[in-house]
Parts: structure tokens; C-alpha cells; sequence
């Protein structure tokens, strides 16, 4: 049963049982209307609580229903409020966990409410680029006033029930047993005449309505420039507070059914769906029992292991952190504790959380420390040789059940695995630079993995604040894959007539966070030089542009020695164009026996974001990564793709797949069109009229 029905001493208690968070399904809408209808029809009965069972009132819409049509099938959410605010006998919504968007919503209905301190309420919608639907944007407003509400719905954050006990949303805020408060609270209420109160009656009134709302407009154009959703909420709290509650429903219900329509909203509820999709993996069923981590080991101190300690520290999970060599270990401690200053500094952190983390971080030289470790995680460098004896160290010295993993971003699992007697305790955590900031982890699993150390390596990624997405064993696993070709299409791009500064312009207006070529001064160019440099001799046949290399053999390797594809004044970041590199480009082309064109902006962005999509195709047919939403995953949290676009397979999608091989079709005729063959995975989804993502939701 979704929902419980009981009385007691003259209240009827309507109590929402649908675990997790009592989501508002179908079955749940229909049990609720039943418990309404029974409380009416006992004569004993004088009001009604409504409460929600486990650990949340509701966290509204049911996820699960999401897309189906039960969400929308009668009694609707709307229907539902409907029947609790004309209730004859009080209802009195009795809030503890989490009262949020359709849950809120419901409990605005009701003509009181009460909550227990420590609930965490909110309508958070617009963070699916929707809006409250239910009559939120005209409910909120005439509860809590229109600046707080305004606030509260267009960011979508939660607000604790203590710090709106004022607002006049609640008429009661207790600070334990709810159960004992709601129901003395009834059968007083219930002992009054009605009619009872009602939020949707209350005057909804601002000094200067207009002028706030028009301030609001400017603040969430400059905020969220790309995202219809918020200025949507804005126009219809505005219709509410300028012409009635009615108009008001009326104009949010509009706002709704339109903004389910756009392609932001679309991409917003795919990035969500995306991350808890990520989680789980088609053949480790969610049953699977989990290692206990109890005690993290990170073998060595550069820029990887050090940001991948604090990333442990973080979560409040104590770490062990080994080197070679002592001076390195204090280079390592040495600039971890850099980090936390900074961030008090900032007042990002309190100078306690630094003391605290600090001391959960244990630098060592002895190996011999690490004995009790339930999960080593190896970030040495990137050397087979040294991965071999890293390995096996680890292997000598760990216990039976520990987890090994590799931090490697090119070498081959397997192969490391194999430097142990236990390959199927090994798996590959690729974490990204700075590793204590970046979200995306990539976990390579190898051919051996066992099941449980998946399923326990993907438990601790969320416990330490990460997207987790599952990679098959490949040469720079999902997301390094896609890049490399998008690299080659910028170099060739530089070839035939573009410069670093056009060809970044015109991909950061389609809304990457940073171009190729800023990107690769960041992370430096001698990093993909030594890759490329083992590519052209693993394989010599394929032609690859050596613009890059020129500029590495100046020794400009990005932000760190001052020059890349740009210049940077000491001390600065911002990238200035530099002459030197415009005339190297434009000698290499001549040397190439190119005659430079001008590249529309449009064919920079196509050849780049198709590029990711053609080698996104691959990555799936060759079942390196189970699904198309994962390269999502893998490229909105760790390679600054638009949000707004939902990552570059449903991007894809929504261009149409045939209109995409088509393009690629005609860059392949180009010069360099060689680089482009259009993926079997591609051909067949575009010939069958599917995207990549409707195997999904
Ligand atoms: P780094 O050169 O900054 O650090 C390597 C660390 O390993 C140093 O502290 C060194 O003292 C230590 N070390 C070397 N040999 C050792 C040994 N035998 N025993 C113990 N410690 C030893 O390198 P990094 O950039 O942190 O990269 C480490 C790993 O992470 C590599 O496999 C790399 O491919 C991978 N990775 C790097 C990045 C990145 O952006 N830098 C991103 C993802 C993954």
C-alpha cells in the first residue's frame, strides 16, 4: 500500500508509505483521494493530518513514473490539492525530512501546517528547467511573501523548516514528536468552525512588485543566460501577483507545458537521469554486497595523488599517502596543506574542518604502513615499468579482499592486473585534475574485475562527491577516446586556415567551458606530446597533424612555462593571441602545401562536437561503455560540455543522426577528410531513424 489510512481520537491520519521519499505515483495520488474521501465520510472524524511515513514527507513527483503516462493520469497532483483544499473537515500537513516540489506543493494545500525542525523544503524544479506545476508559484508567494518565494523558485534550493518558522508558512515549527504535536494540533483545529484557512486566499502584496520582479529578470538573465526556465517561473509569479491566483495557474500551467518542450529542459532531465543511470551497471545487481572501506592508501604525492587524498579527507575518510622518497612526500603534504589554507583563506573552509582533515591525511615512506588498507589507489608515474613495481609492492603487502586501483590515464589495465596474483581485486579510478575539485570519476573495469569491487568502488565514488561512469578497457578509456579525435579536427583546423583564438571563440559561444587550445595550455602540451609521440610509433601508417608538435619543440608547453598556444603574463591565466604562434601556423600550412581558407564558425563547432559523437558511436558498439548517456556523463562532468545541451550524444540527438553523418560525409570529401569515417553505430542509428539515447527513457 502507497498509502496508510488510520484514526485516532477523532483525527484521521492519512500517512504516505512509498519509499524512498514517498513520491507522489499514481497508486499514491489514488490513496491519498481514498483516505480524503473515508476521513468525509466518518462522522467520528473532525480533521485530518497528512504525513508521510520513513524519512520524508514527500519529495514529490515519483521519478520512476517520470515520462510515463501515470504521471499525468487522473487524479493528477493538481486534482489532488484540489480535493485537500476544499476539504470540509482541516487537513493539516504534518512535515518532517523533506517536503519539495510536488511534496511541498501538496502540503500548501493543506490549511495548516506543521513541521518537525530539520526538514529541508523546497521547489526544485527549475533545476530540471521546468517550473512548479501544482500551483507552487502561486501558492509560495502568498505563504512566505514574494521575495523569499521568488528566491526559493528560481534557484530550486532548500530551506530548512526552522529558518521559515517566521515566514508564515508553518503554523507550528516543533523540535520533536511530530506525531504527538499534528494530532493535538487537529483535534483543536478540528473542534473550530470553518471555514478553515486557506493559502490561496491570502493577499499577495510588495511594495513595489514590478520593480522587484523586473530586478529579478535582469539578475537571472546575467545568472543563467542559456536557461528559459527561471525567467519562466518569474513571468508567472508575476501574473499571480499582477492579475490573481486564477490567471496565475493559468499562466504557470502554460509556462509548464511549454518549458517541458524546450531543449534545456530536455537536457537538464537527461543529465539527471544520466548520473543515476551511470550507477548502474546491466550484470551487478544493486543486491551485490560491498566491501567495507575503511582505510584509504594513495601511492604517490604529485598533482594526482595528492588531490586524490584530499578527495578521500573530504568525505572524512582517513588516508595514508606513501612515496618513494622523503622529500617528495613533504613536497606532496606540503602542498596539500597549501590547498586548505587557500580555502580558509577564501572562507571556503573553517580553520577546524583544516586541522581535521590535515590529521586524516598520514604521510609515509614504509610500505609496511599500508598493511590494513582496504583500497590502494597507485597514482605514480605514468611508466609500465613503474606500475609493475608499484603493483607488486601492493600485491606483497595488502591484505586478502582489498581493492588495487590504478589512477593510469593511457596504459592498460589488464596488463597492470596481471603484475598480481589477484586481477580480479584490480580496477582502474581515473580521476581528474585538480582530483579534489573535479567531479568525473571513470572506473576501468578490467576484464577480471569482480563484480563486488565495482559495486563498491562505485558506493565510495558517490561517498566522496563523484560522478562515477564505467569504462571498458580502451586506449584513454571514454573520455580521452573522444577527445583525441576532437584534438586532431583543431589541429587540422589550424592547417587549413583557422587560429587557436577563432577556433576556441566559436566553440565556447556553442557553450564549452574552455576551447581545445585553451585547454591544452592548462593541462599541458607535453602531456599529449608524449602520447602522440607513442601513437606515431605504435601507429606509423596514420597520418596525424604536427602543428602541435612544432609548438612543444618551441618548449611551449602552456600555462605552466608562460607560452602555449597563447601567452600568459606572469602570474595570470588569461590568454592573450600570440604572434609567434599565428606565424608558425601559417608557415606550417604553407609547408603542408595549403592554401589557408577562412572557417565559418558553424564548421568549427560541427567538426569538433561530431567528432566526440562519430568516436562516441565506436566507444558504444565496442561495448566499452554500456550506454549513450554514460559519454554524457563522462563529457558534462569532467570536459565542460554544456549543460543547456545535455553532452554531445544528445546533442546528436537532437540535431537528428542523419542530419550529423550527413555533415560528416561532406567533411570527409575535404582536405584531410581522411580523418573522418563515419561509425557503423552512427550509419545504422541514422539509416533506422533512432538517436543514440531512445534506448532509454
Ligand atoms: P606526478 O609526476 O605529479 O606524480 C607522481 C608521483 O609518484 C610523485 O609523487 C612521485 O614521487 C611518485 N612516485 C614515482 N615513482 C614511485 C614509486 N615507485 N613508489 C612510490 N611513489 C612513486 O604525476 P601525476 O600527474 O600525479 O600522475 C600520476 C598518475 O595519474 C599517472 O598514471 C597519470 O597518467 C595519472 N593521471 C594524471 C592526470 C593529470 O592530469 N596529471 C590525470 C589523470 C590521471
Amino acid at each position: 500500500m502507497a498509502v496508510d489510512y488510520t484514526t485516532r481520537d477523532g483525527v484521521a491520519v492519512i500517512t504516505l508509505n512509498h519509499p524512498p521519499v514517498n513520491g507522489l505515483s499514481h497508486a499514491t495520488r489514488l490513496g491519498i483521494i481514498a483516505g480524503l474521501d473515508a476521513a468525509q465520510q466518518d462522522p467520528a472524524v473532525t480533521a485530518i493530518v497528512l504525513t508521510g511515513a520513513g524519512k520524508a514527507f514527500s519529495g514529490g513527483a515519483d521519478i520512476t513514473e517520470f515520462n510515463t503516462p501515470k504521471a499525468m493520469q487522473a487524479p493528477t497532483l493538481a486534482t489532488l490539492i484540489h480535493a485537500v483544499e476544499t476539504s470540509p473537515k482541516p487537513v493539516i500537513a504534518a512535515i518532517h525530512g523533506i517536503a519539495m516540489g510536488g511534496g511541498l506543493e501538496l502540503a500548501l494545500g493543506a490549511h495548516y501546517r506543521i513541521a518537525l525542525r530539520g526538514a529541508q523544503i523546497a521547489l526544485p524544479e527549475v533545476k530540471l528547467g521546468l517550473l512548479p506545476g501544482a500551483g507552487g508559484t502561486q501558492r509560495l508567494p502568498r505563504a512566505i511573501g514574494l521575495e523569499a518565494a521568488l528566491n526559493m523558485i528560481v534557484s530550486g534550493s532548500s530551506v530548512r523548516s526552522e529558518q521559515l518558522a517566521d515566514s508564515g508558512l508553518f503554523d507550528e515549527v516543533v523540535e520533536a514528536d511530530l506525531p504527538g504535536a499534528a494530532l493535538a494540533f487537529a483535534q483543536r483545529v478540528g473542534s473550530q468552525a470553518g471555514p478553515h484557512p486557506c493559502v490561496r486566499k491570502r493577499p499577495l502584496e510588495h511594495p513595489n512588485a514590478e520593480g522587484f520582479l523586473q530586478f529579478a529578470r535582469n539578475n537571472v538573465a546575467a545568472a543563467a543566460p542559456h536557461f528559459p526556465a527561471p525567467q519562466r517561473c518569474i513571468e508567472a509569479i508575476k501574473a499571480g501577483v499582477l492579475q490573481g491566483f486564477e490567471r496565475g495557474l493559468a499562466a504557470e500551467r502554460e509556462a509548464f507545458s511549454a518549458l517541458l518542450q524546450t531543449p534545456e529542459s530536455r537536457a537538464l532531465r537527461h543529465a539527471f537521469f544520466a548520473e543515476r543511470a551511470a550507477a548502474k551497471l546491466p550484470d551487478v545487481p544493486v543486491s551485490t554486497p560491498l566491501r567495507a572501506l575503511h582505510q584509504i592508501a594513495v601511492i604517490g604525492a604529485g598533482t594526482m595523488g595528492t588531490g586524490i587524498a584530499m578527495s578521500f579527507a573530504n568525505a572524512g575518510l582517513p588516508v595514508m599517502l606513501l612515496v618513494a622518497d622523503a622529500e617528495a612526500l613533504e613536497r606532496g603534504m606540503t602542498k596539500i596543506r597549501a590547498n586548505y589554507e587557500a580555502s580558509v583563506k577564501k572562507g571556503k573552509l573553517g580553520a577546524d574542518a583544516l586541522t581535521q582533515r590535515m590529521a586524516l591525511i598520514t604521510p609515509t615512506l614504509a610500505w609496511d604502513d599500508l598493511k590494513d588498507a582496504d583500497l590502494f589507489i597507485e597514482a605514480v608515474y605514468e611508466e609500465m615499468s613503474v606500475k609493475e613495481q608499484v603493483f607488486r609492492q601492493i600485491d606483497a603487502i595488502a591484505k586478502p579482499g582489498a581493492i588495487l586501483a590504478s589512477n593510469t590515464s593511457t596504459l592498460d589495465l589488464n596488463q597492470i592486473a596481471g603484475f598480481t596474483r589477484r586481477p580480479e581485486n584490480v580496477v582502474g579510478l581515473h580521476f581528474f585534475s585538480p582530483a579534489n575539485v573535479m567531479k568525473l570519476l571513470e572506473v576501468v573495469r578490467g576484464t577480471h574485475t569482480a563484480p563486488d569491487v565495482l559495486a563498491t568502488v562505485m558506493h565510495c565514488a558517490r561517498q566522496i562527491g563523484k560522478t562515477a561512469v564505467v569504462s571498458g578497457v580502451c586506449d584513454g578509456f571514454i573520455g580521452n577516446r573522444m577527445l583525441e579525435p576532437y584534438l586532431c579536427q583543431a589541429f587540422y583546423m589550424l592547417e587549413e586556415g583557422a587560429l587557436p583564438a577563432q577556433v576556441d571563440r566559436a566553440i565556447e559561444a556553442f557553450g564549452f567551458a574552455m576551447g581545445p587550445f585553451r585547454m591544452s595550455d592548462l593541462a599541458g602540451n607535453d602531456i599529449s606530446w608524449a602520447i602522440r609521440q607513442r601513437r606515431y610509433r605504435e601507429a606509423p601508417q596514420r597520418h596525424y597533424p604536427k602543428v602541435a608538435d612544432r609548438l612543444c619543440e618551441r618548449g611551449r608547453f602552456g600555462q605552466k612555462t608562460g607560452s602555449g598556444w597563447y601567452d600568459y603574463r606572469p602570474g595570470e591565466r588569461s590568454a592573450s593571441a600570440s604572434p609567434e604562434v599565428d606565424a608558425l601556423i601559417v608557415a606550417y600550412s604553407a609547408e603542408q602545401g595549403v592554401a589557408r581558407r577562412m572557417l565559418p564558425d558553424e564548421e568549427i563547432v560541427e567538426r569538433l562536437v561530431y567528432a566526440l559523437v562519430n568516436e562516441g558511436a565506436r566507444i558504444l558498439t565496442e561495448g566499452i561503455a554500456a550506454r549513450a548517456s554514460d559519454l554524457d556523463m563522462v563529457y558534462l562532468s569532467g570536459y565542460g560540455f554544456p549543460l543547456w545541451r545535455g553532452g554531445p550524444m544528445l546533442y546528436a540527438d537532437s540535431v537528428g543522426l542523419f542530419n550529423v553523418e550527413r555533415a560528416i560525409r561532406r567533411y570527409a570529401a575535404q582536405p584531410n577528410g581522411a580523418a573522418w569515417q563515419v561509425a557503423p553505430g552512427l550509419a545504422e542509428r541514422a539509416a533506422q531513424g533512432q538517436g543514440f539515447n531512445d534506448a532509454a527513457r
